[in-house]
This record gives C-alpha cells, sequence and structure tokens, in this order.
C-alpha cells in the first residue's frame, strides 16, 4: 500500500478509489507539477481529488474556494466529521471566531487543513495579507477553485469575483493550483484556463461524455399519427415487467415536459392508454412532489412526467427510459437530464419528440427577450441562450452523430459510436424523416397563414415548389403595406418559409452531388436534376420578402 492509498483509507474511510479517473486525478495533483483541471459529474467524488493530495503535505494548509456559504458549511461539517481540521473566514461568523481562526494560521504551525473562502472574501485586506503570510512561510499546499464554471459568462452561474482569482494565480507562481468543475463544454474549459490564467501545460483529467449504453434517437412529432401511442409503445418495449427484482430495481421512465400543464396531460394520458404514470411539478404541494418521487422510486410508478426540476437528487439506477416531449433547454442540460438513463451500465433510450411549432415559439421568446435585454451583461446572456438553443435545433434537424454532438461540444474527440444512435444506425431513414417533418412543417406554416401548399409535394425542385415560394411572395406583395401587428409575424414566416425551402434545397443538393460521385447512369439523371435545383435556389434566393 503506497502512501496515497494509505490517506485514502486513513484520513477518508474508502478502501478503493470511486473511479480510475478520481485515482489518477488524486495521483496527478499530489505530485504538484501541474495545474490541474478536473471535470467530471457530480456525485463523482470530485472533493476528494484535492482534499487527499493536501493530506499528505503536513502542516500546510489547502485554500479552497468556492461560491456559496452553504458549499462550504457542507464540505466543513464533512471534514470535521471526518476528524480533519477545515475552517471559513466569511462575513457571517462572529469576530471571536474569525480571531481564532487567523491566529491559528498566523502561527507557525497551524492546525488548519483547508480554509475555504469566497472569492468575495479572496478580494479583502484580511485575505490577501493572510494568504501573502501563508506563501511566505511554505504554509500553502494548493490553491483551489470549486465550482470552477463560475469563472465563465458561459457557465449558468457566472461570478464575477471568480474574475479576480486569476490575478491571484499570476501573483502566487511557486503554488500549485486546482481547478475543478461538473461536466463542462468546451467554451467553459476554455474560459476556466484563460480567466484562472492557469499555468500551461494544464493536466486534465475529465469524463469522456460518451456513454455507450446509451441509445440516442429524435422522432418528429409532426411525422407519426398518434403521438402518445409511440409513447406508450416506446415504453411498453423498453420497461420490462421485472417481477423477479426488488421493487425499487425495477425499470422506470422519466418524461420531460416544458410546462406543468404538459406533465399533466401527457400523465394522464399515458394512464388511460394503460401506462400508469404520475405527473411531477412545481405547483404541486411538497408532500405531493414527495409522494411522487417516493412511487416512482420504490417501483410502484414506473413512469413520472415531470418538469426539468425533477431528478436532482434522484439517484435510481434503473432508469430505463429518459423522453423529452418537444426541446430540451440547451445541450448542457439534455446531456445531464438524458443522462440520468442507465446508471446501471445496461442498455438505456433517451428520446427527444421533436416540434417544429414549439422550437418556433422558444426562438420568439429569445429573441424577444434579446430585444429587451438593456446592460451589456443581458445582452450577452441572451446571446449565449441563443447559441445554445440554436446547437440544441441542429441537434434535432442534422443528420448526425448524436453522441459527437454532445462529444464537440464538451470539446472532446468523436466518440466511436457505431449505432449507438439512431444517425449513425439508420442514416437514411433519418434523413427521410427529417425531410418529411421539414416538408410537414412549412406546409402546417403556409396552410396557418391561407397559403395553398406543395410542401407535401415530392416534387421538390420543379414549378410546385417555385410556384409555393410565388405564393409567398404575392401574398407578402399584396400586403406590404399592411402596418397591422401582425406584419411582423407575417415577415418571419415568409422568411422562415424561404429559408426552409433553401434549406431542402441545400440538403438535397448536397446528396445529389454525393450520389453524382459514384457517376452511375441512373445518378447522372440525378444530376441535371440538380442543376434544376441550382437554378430554382437562385430564383428563391432573389425572391424578396416584402
Ligand atoms: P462531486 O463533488 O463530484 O459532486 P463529492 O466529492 O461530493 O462529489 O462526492 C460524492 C460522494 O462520493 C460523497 O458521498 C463522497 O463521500 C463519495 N466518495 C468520494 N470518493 C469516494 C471513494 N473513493 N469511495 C467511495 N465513496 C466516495
Amino acid at each position: 500500500m503506497d502512501n496515497v492509498t494509505e490517506k485514502l483509507v486513513q484520513c477518508f474511510g474508502y478502501r478503493k478509489f470511486k473511479s480510475e479517473l478520481q485515482e489518477r486525478a488524486v495521483r496527478a495533483i499530489a505530485r504538484g507539477v501541474h495545474d490541474v483541471y478536473v471535470s467530471m459529474p457530480t456525485g463523482s467524488g470530485k472533493s476528494l481529488c484535492f482534499q487527499l493530495p493536501a493530506m499528505l503535505q503536513d502542516n500546510k494548509v489547502a485554500i479552497v474556494f468556492s461560491p456559496l456559504l452553504a458549499l462550504i458549511k457542507d464540505q466543513i461539517d464533512h471534514l470535521t466529521k471526518l476528524k480533519i481540521p477545515a475552517e471559513s473566514i466569511n462575513s457571517k461568523m462572529t469576530t471571536k471566531d474569525r480571531e481564532r481562526v487567523l491566529n491559528d494560521l498566523h502561527s507557525m504551525k497551524p492546525n488548519t487543513r483547508f480554509l475555504y473562502v469566497t472569492p468575495e472574501q479572496a478580494a479583502t485586506g484580511t485575505f490577501k495579507a493572510l494568504t501573502e503570510h501563508l506563501v511566505k512561510y511554505k504554509k500553502v499546499s494548493y490553491m483551489v477553485v470549486d465550482e470552477a464554471h463560475c469563472v465563465s459568462e458561459w457557465g449558468h452561474d457566472f461570478r464575477p469575483d471568480y474574475l479576480k482569482l486569476g490575478d491571484l494565480r499570476e501573483k502566487f507562481k511557486s503554488i500549485p493550483w486546482v481547478a475543478l468543475t461538473a461536466t463542462a463544454s468546451a467554451e467553459v474549459t476554455k474560459d476556466i484556463m484563460t480567466n484562472l490564467k492557469l499555468l500551461q501545460p494544464v493536466a486534465q483529467y475529465k469524463t469522456p461524455s460518451f456513454r455507450r449504453n446509451l441509445y440516442y434517437d429524435v422522432v418528429y412529432q409532426n411525422c407519426i399519427q398518434d403521438e402518445i401511442g409511440d409513447l406508450v409503445d416506446f415504453l411498453k418495449k423498453h420497461l420490462k415487467d421485472d417481477d423477479n427484482v426488488k421493487p425499487k430495481d425495477k425499470s422506470a421512465a422519466i418524461i420531460y415536459c416544458r410546462t406543468r400543464e404538459q406533465t399533466e396531460d401527457i400523465s394522464s394520458m399515458l394512464t388511460k392508454r394503460g401506462f400508469k404514470s404520475l405527473a411531477y411539478h412545481g405547483g404541486l404541494k411538497t408532500s405531493e412532489r414527495i409522494s411522487v418521487q417516493e412511487q416512482w422510486s420504490n417501483g410502484e410508478c414506473p413512469c413520472v412526467c415531470a418538469t426539468v426540476s425533477f431528478g436532482m437528487g434522484v439517484d435510481k439506477a434503473t432508469v430505463r427510459v429518459v423522453v423529452h416531449w418537444g426541446l430540451p433547454q440547451n445541450v448542457a442540460a439534455y446531456y445531464q437530464e438524458s443522462g440520468r438513463a442507465g446508471r446501471d451500465g445496461k442498455p438505456a433510450f433517451c428520446r427527444i419528440y421533436y416540434c417544429r411549432s414549439e422550437r418556433n415559439s422558444v426562438d420568439f421568446l429569445l429573441k424577444s427577450e434579446m430585444g429587451r435585454s438593456k446592460t451589456p451583461e443581458q445582452k450577452q446572456r441572451c446571446k449565449n441562450a441563443y447559441k445554445s438553443f440554436e446547437i440544441m435545433v441542429k441537434y434535432c434537424e442534422e443528420v448526425k452523430c448524436r453522441h459527437k454532438v454532445f462529444a464537440d461540444y464538451f470539446g472532446e474527440e468523436a466518440p466511436r459510436c457505431v449505432s449507438r444512435c439512431d444517425a449513425c444506425a439508420d442514416e437514411r431513414g433519418v434523413r427521410r424523416a427529417l425531410e418529411q417533418h421539414l416538408r410537414r412543417a412549412m406546409s402546417a406554416t403556409l396552410g396557418s397563414h391561407g397559403l395553398v401548399s406543395h410542401a407535401d409535394s415530392s416534387d421538390l425542385y420543379g414549378e410546385g415548389r417555385l410556384g409555393q415560394m410565388r405564393e409567398a411572395e404575392s401574398y407578402y406583395g399584396e400586403r406590404s403595406g399592411d402596418d397591422s401587428d401582425s406584419e411582423g409575424s407575417r415577415r418571419r414566416v415568409a422568411e422562415e418559409t424561404k429559408s426552409l425551402i433553401l434549406q431542402e434545397f441545400a440538403n438535397r443538393k448536397k446528396n445529389l452531388e454525393k450520389d453524382r460521385n459514384k457517376n452511375t447512369d441512373a445518378e447522372s439523371a440525378k444530376y441535371s436534376k440538380c442543376q434544376a435545383a441550382d437554378s430554382t435556389e437562385k430564383k428563391v434566393n432573389g425572391l424578396t420578402v416584402a
């Protein structure tokens, strides 16, 4: 047993590391050669990654920056239970307590092994003087930035004071720094490196996003006759009646909905169709919420239709299905929510039932919010939210490996998915479904504005499609003098129609051009269609929206 494993047992009471990655991160931090960045999902044991190495350095204190007093309290309580001296300096403590802590830290042999502070506290003169003293007498083992995503404006809880920590990193070059966060996007990771001014090369320990046991797909609501029927079939197929297992280990499902009403509606429709479900949302009384959660956790009810508030703190390993009814909020949220499936490592299924009209509403809301924002910070936040939304839309409207979308988002290499998502398992089928979805969405958009639509016609390149654009053009042209309230919405529809058609052309052209390279007779016939598409596209591009 080496000294690292010895401390794991002695100080923390664990017989082994929680994962190989945890062990590698601990050993890298213990070497103390590089700054270290750790990105692992919540619950994977990040704290131990810096706490254990700090315990290897006698008579030294690790300074930990943490965003919230509540989090600090949890960590101190946990360490205190393990009989490891941990303290905090904060604005809420009594003068007497503060003096006690400061006296200890100024002594030649401090008892304190961990000092927790908020970034705001770190900016005070008291803290600066204390750190200088500790560094001067070589009493600091590590500087640790917990919840490091707070340093990024791309993160969901950006804290401007976190930015100032970068100056401390520059000032105290001799101390190794450790930054920890839950799974972060490529942008957030980059911000953490830059804004905290971590010394390069930074040793990085990241849990890869790819989970082979999860199968991802997208179903277009407007391409199926009976959406709820389809959902019931999907649930029945993947949630087996496992009578031989303990109730709490029975298969379960979560259906995430966007609104409270939707959770109630879908849950009652599922129950009526023979699949017992319960609704869960913030509008329920606390006792009702607890009861739903319990019935689901202990296997009495296999399915919960819930808003995204459901799942935090829920640790059920046998979730076989996670469905999103409509567009998830963004890629990070989708990864996290769908990731509640298959924690036991067995096959599980994550599906989005995508609805384009809902996507349009979200688009509209986000743009309106952007229009209303006043300060540069608000504007930036809106822009970021919009960009995240666009990535999520692309996830649903592109024929691309779903796991690769996650990998790109988290800045990782493309995983070897092979057939763990619909796009890899059946690319042609997904392409066909997407085209049908777009045609129907366009048809519905035009129909709702009184336009005759040819969108469902298979003649994508001929006069039918161009005629459709002309109808749109004359419709909007006639009303170009119309300054009523609905003018903006008409313009949006016209713009959208145009962009949908162009997008369809682009996709078709790409496929045809791919086929052309195969150079068969049949394909060259298609190529002439491609040229026709080209000229139609130019005409469409030339149309102006009134
Ligand atoms: P995170 O910060 O990644 O969310 P925590 O550090 O809070 O995770 O740890 C999550 C849980 O895992 C805690 O209950 C912790 O005690 C436990 N844990 C950490 N390391 C180990 C280990 N090596 N063996 C068993 N449990 C561990």
